[in-house]
């Protein structure tokens, strides 16, 4: 069982990633974020998740350097992702792309470097890309995000490594159930953006009323919920009371009623695109 905020999943590699991360999508650069970062690491948060879309790797990078100076960690303590964009798949340019995300970092390697959208025809080339990456030792393990099973059946013909992990929309209104036992099967690692919806699931019913039998908050009911069904999950805040509450879900258990409860929730709502049908 998931005792606390530094436990972590082993990917197929043997790597190492924490169940539960910090997101920080729509954080603009400037003191927020830097201290956003810095307030996580010192709550004991070891995963930061950020893109080179986000526009904000460089105060990501100033956070990390200033919250593991002050907590008295090393950068080896933490684990850190950044996904390459879509208009820099292909070969080349994702091999430039992260190098790119990694200067803006301040970093010399990633954790977990994915592809951030499946695009029609340009996946494969930037897979090879990070492949290489990979393969040269400068990454520790990458992945994919927003991908169907179609999607990782197609990449996996010609991949010479599975994907790691698939970071997709997941929440108690998009179960992803399909998807999840075929990650579980492949053994890639499922993990969830959106996880509160955004904000929207906070005030549904069946949510409160099993938060209030545990003394919890509903953001903490669906963040167990994740850690239970084995999703690695990534709540973003910039609030530290926030920052603290996500993280203070390993003190209590769902019953199994309670878990079936959430599932039965699901009606494959989503927040974000669907990723057969986008147009960026
Ligand atoms: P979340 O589901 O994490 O919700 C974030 C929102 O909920 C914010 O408005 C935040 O506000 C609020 N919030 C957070 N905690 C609480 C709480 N305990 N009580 C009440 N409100 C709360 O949404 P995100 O879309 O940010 O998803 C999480 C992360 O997933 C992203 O930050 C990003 O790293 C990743 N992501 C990846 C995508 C992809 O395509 N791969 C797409 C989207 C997200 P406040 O900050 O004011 O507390």
């Amino acid at each position: 069982m998931i005792k606390n905020l530094q436990d972590t999943t082993t990917l197929h590699n043997g790597v190492k990633m924490p169940w539960l991360g910090l997101g920080v999508f729509k954080v603009e650069e400037g003191p927020d974020l830097i201290n956003a970062v810095k307030i996580a690491i010192k709550h004991g948060y070891r995963s930061i998740d950020t893109a080179a879309i986000y526009q904000n790797e460089e105060g990501v990078g100033q956070g990390i350097r200033e919250g593991i100076q002050e907590a008295g960690i090393s950068r080896e303590d933490l684990f850190v992702t950044s996904k390459v964009w879509n208009t820099d798949l292909g070969y080349e340019s994702t091999l430039s792309a992260y190098e790119g995300s990694l200067s803006k970092l301040g970093l010399e390697y990633l954790d977990l470097y994915l592809i951030h959208w499946p695009v029609d025809g340009k996946y494969k080339e930037a897979y090879r890309a990070i492949e290489t990456i990979y393969k040269e030792g400068r990454v520790k393990a990458i992945g994919v995000s927003n991908f169907h099973i179609h999607h990782l059946e197609d990449l996996m013909k010609d991949a010479t490594i599975k994907p790691m992990v698939d970071q997709v929309e997941y929440h108690p209104r998009l179960t992803q159930k399909e998807l999840q036992s075929y990650c579980r099967e492949h053994g890639i690692q499922l993990e969830a953006w959106s996880p509160l919806m955004q904000g929207e699931l906070l005030d549904n019913e069946i949510l409160k009323g099993i938060a209030q039998k545990y003394n919890k908050s509903v953001a903490q009911i669906i963040l167990r919920w994740d850690l239970q069904n084995e999703v690695v999950t990534i709540p973003k805040s910039i609030k530290e009371h926030r920052i603290i509450e996500n993280a203070t879900v390993f003190d209590f258990t769902l019953s199994v009623e309670d878990m079936k409860a959430i599932d039965g929730m699901n009606d494959n709502r989503r927040v974000g695109p669907d990723p057969d049908n986008f147009d960026f």
